[in-house]
């Protein structure tokens, strides 16, 4: 009955802080401009199903994404067992759905098992190419500090996971072949594929009052670690997990490389060509004049901010930039990264503040610099590579669009071709009139 208070009260405290934190994050993305990715639906299912669901873009690196398939299949199986935990731990009972489910019931669990093993597997493989080969993607400056310690912490978390599963599952076979279990007073065994070979040989010379104990602590640690993990994760680069899905569905949909237009000048360009517009005209009451370009993060779209909140650090768009390669300052993971980290430090400030705070901070200069701004070719082969279809170059794009037309900064070979297209019309020093002048060259 106490157990099953405490097991009651973690379970609300759980969940219901868990609730909280997906509100206040769901606030910081709705706190970017609007954007219409409601077209299409269709094609944004099939997205989804194919990026987020069926990992399309990780089988590009086929040995990573089998590893990372093992452990997102076993996490999203294992949840099955978590209903017989919750309601057992609600109800007092024990393997509730064993009697029912009979046979069912053993090949679950086995699946469950087998997942397991291979998230251990993959979870080694993964702690391994981090911490001992140390893969240059992982080392770069921005993963510094707390990215790396995240990325262990959740390792090791999804390692004492799978080791409660088999405490649990491997002293309860021990108990059952004792006829001591209390899933059943008879003698057997579960017949679940691992448990059922590795809990004897582990578990089988202890006696029945410590397999009791050790059960329990296999089952209690199982639930802990699930709730860590679950309000852990808005923390983390692991919100992924969740995100991954809206993120996809509302992935940009045009040709890579169209750039949009901007709504101001758009407007701006249609007055000038509308014979019937009229140039005196009082603007709209309410209108607020917009910024050209992104300086923070609230000039950004909301779907830049989902994109940097659903950033998994993988830093796959870091190892393919031309950019990053030939040595210059840029990295679109940290783009990514910067994003966030600003994005939750103004949401804070504004939640804790008053929504008229002001920091004194922004994106651009406080976290992004210049420098890693101009060093873009704009090729877009970090969106192409990107896993979970994150859009960088958007965000990049925009800063450049409010340091050319808000700040007139650029650096002074752009200078020259801007200057050269507005008198020429084309990016070269000739006068038009001499475009042809090559005809006449022997
Ligand atoms: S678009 Fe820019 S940031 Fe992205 S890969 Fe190309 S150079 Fe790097
Ligand atoms: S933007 Fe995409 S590719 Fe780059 S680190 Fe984040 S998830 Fe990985």
């Amino acid at each position: 009955m106490v157990a099953a208070i405490i097991f009651s009260v973690m379970l609300i405290a759980g969940f219901g802080w868990f609730g909280i934190n997906i509100l206040k994050i769901r606030s910081n993305i709705l706190l970017g401009r609007d954007i219409d990715r409601k077209d299409k639906p269709g094609q944004r299912w099939k997205t989804m199903a194919l990026v987020a669901l069926g990992q399309k873009k990780m089988f590009a690196r086929p040995i990573p994404a089998l590893l990372h398939l093992g452990i997102y299949v076993a996490f999203v199986i294992t949840q099955v067992e978590l209903i017989e935990i919750i309601t057992d731990g609600i109800r007092g009972s024990h393997r509730i759905f064993m009697s029912s489910l009979g046979g069912l019931y053993t090949l679950a669990i086995s699946i469950i098992e087998v997942l397991s093993v291979a998230a251990l597997i993959a979870t080694i493989a993964f702690l391994t190419r981090r911490n001992i080969l140390k893969l240059p993607r992982f080392k770069k400056p921005e993963m510094k500090g707390f990215p790396t310690f995240d990325a262990n912490l959740i390792l090791v978390m999804e390692l004492i996971l799978v080791t409660c599963i088999f405490t649990m599952n491997g002293a309860d076979e021990a108990l059952y072949l004792k006829g001591a279990s209390h899933a059943s007073h008879e003698a057997g065994s579960f017949g679940f594929a691992i448990s059922s070979w590795v809990g004897p040989h582990l578990f089988g010379g202890f006696s029945v009052e410590t397999l009791h104990i050790l059960e329990r602590i296999g089952w209690w640690g199982h639930w802990v670690m699930v709730l860590a993990f679950l309000n852990y994760l808005p923390y983390s680069k692991h919100f992924h997990i969740l995100l991954a899905f809206p993120n996809t569905y509302y992935s940009n949909l045009e040709k890579k490389g169209k750039f949009t237009n901007m709504e101001a000048v758009t407007n701006e360009v249609k007055l000038m060509l509308d014979p019937t517009a009229d140039p005196y005209a009082a603007p709209v009451a309410d209108a607020t004049p917009q910024r050209f370009g992104a300086k923070d993060v609230n000039d950004l779209t909301w779907k830049n901010l989902m994109d940097a909140y659903t950033c998994t650090e993988c830093g796959r768009c870091t190892s393919s930039c031309p950019a990053n390669i030939t040595g210059k300052k840029l990295s679109p993971r940290k783009i990514m990264m910067d994003t966030r980290d600003r994005l939750v430090e103004y949401a804070d400030g504004k939640r804790k503040n008053g929504k008229d705070y002001e920091d004194g901070k922004s994106l651009l200069g406080d976290y992004i610099t210049e420098e890693e701004v101009w060093a873009c070719t704009s090729c877009n082969a970090c969106v192409q590579e990107c896993p979970v279809n994150i859009d960088p170059l958007a965000i990049i794009v925009d800063l450049r669009r409010y340091l050319v037309m808000e700040e007139s900064k650029m650096p002074t070979e752009l200078t020259g071709m801007l200057t050269n297209i507005e008198n020429n019309g084309a990016p070269w020093q000739f006068s038009p009139a001499d475009r042809g002048n090559w005809i006449h060259e022997d």
